[in-house]
């Protein structure tokens, strides 16, 4: 990649894991560099078949979806940009699996394609996330102030994303928010539906979770939803604080929801074979049963996981909550605004 800085180069973004998280901010950021940004999308049946068909067979879910997208940009960019991220929190990890993606995608490609990868990690303090950054800008320009405006203008983007979760409008396609589409509208029954962003936003794979929930008279809360306080109380509260960054975020939700029965029910999704939320889904139930929180209902999805039994499981468990006295009871709660 060294004529670069002269000409535009191609940098592709694969559409899974993190970048539900955080695909705007990259997206934003590489264009403000002078980049051409070329994303796989949201993911199909093919880019799944393929991620599948090549991907270890250990691998969970939503790594395999991840390799599928590798394989769907790797013959139409100059470079993937995968960044390795180590942490976001200090003294939290994120999961193995994610660590080792730029290694995973530089495998799909058969070191055919270069990967852009710096490395983030918040234990090692701001001074080297500053020098990621900074490398990741110099394959691009020479100018410090060029980069500088574009990691602004990224985290600002990056802001505005988490602002639009927080207000209940999810993401489709390239990330595209449209106001119009609103998870919450008034409806009497409300659930939780609560996991890793890639479980939870990505359509195919939970099979238009959020949509279909909403076209069933339901309001749908996601853990970005949930009020920021509520969740650290929670917490705060755990005899051990937990080692993974984004299952923080999962057990303090489910937490709130469970003490202050801010929903009537509970869909916690995860993916096969995840450690981590395996670990989490214990900690979940346990502690939602002894709070005496709402019904909550764990779906496991993979690769195998029809259509007619995903949805069969959702409808039998909002006939049961429509019948329960959760709804009543829930009017007694604060509201999430
Ligand atoms: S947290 Fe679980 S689902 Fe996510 S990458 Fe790790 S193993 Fe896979």
């Amino acid at each position: 990649m060294s004529a670069g800085k002269t000409a535009v180069l191609k940098i592709g973004i694969p559409g899974g894991l993190l970048y539900y998280r955080y695909g705007r901010l990259w997206r934003s950021f590489l264009e403000e560099l002078g980049a051409q940004v070329v994303e796989s999308g949201e993911t199909t049946r093919s880019i799944l078949s393929s991620g599948v068909s090549k991907a270890e067979n250990e691998s969970c879910l939503p790594v395999k979806v991840f390799y599928g997208h590798v394989l769907a940009l790797k013959d139409k960019v100059d470079a993937l940009f995968v960044p390795r991220v180590v942490s976001v929190k200090r003294k939290t990890h994120t999961c193995p699996k994610m660590l080792g993606l730029p290694d995973l995608a530089r495998a799909a490609c058969e070191d055919q394609v270069p990967i852009i990868a710096p490395t983030i990690d918040f234990q090692t303090g701001l001074w080297s996330n500053y020098q990621a950054v900074y490398s990741t800008g110099r394959i691009f320009t020479d100018s410090p102030t060029l980069m500088l405006r574009a990691g602004l203008k990224a985290w600002r983007e990056y802001r505005r994303y988490q602002r639009s979760l927080k207000e209940g409008l999810f993401p489709r396609g390239r990330l595209e928010l449209d106001p119009r589409r609103r998870l919450c509208s008034g409806n009497e029954l409300r659930v939780a539906v609560i996991g890793h962003h890639y479980n939870v936003y990505d359509t195919f794979t939970t099979m238009s979770l959020l949509d279909r929930l909403r076209s069933m008279g339901v309001d749908v809360v996601t853990a970005d939803m949930i009020p920021e306080r509520l969740a650290r109380e929670e917490l705060s509260r755990l005899p051990k604080p937990l080692y993974w960054s984004y299952e923080e975020e999962i057990v303090g939700a489910i937490l709130a929801c469970s003490r202050h029965r801010l929903v009537d029910g509970i869909i916690f999704i995860i993916s096969f074979p995840c450690g981590p939320d395996s670990i989490v889904r214990v900690i979940c139930e346990q502690e939602n049963r002894r709070l005496g929180g709402p019904p909550m209902m764990t779906m496991v999805i993979d690769e195998h996981t029809g259509e007619s039994g995903f949805l069969t499981r959702i409808e039998a468990f909002l006939d049961m909550l429509r019948r329960s006295s959760a709804v009543r009871e829930r009017e007694k709660v604060p509201s999430l605004a």
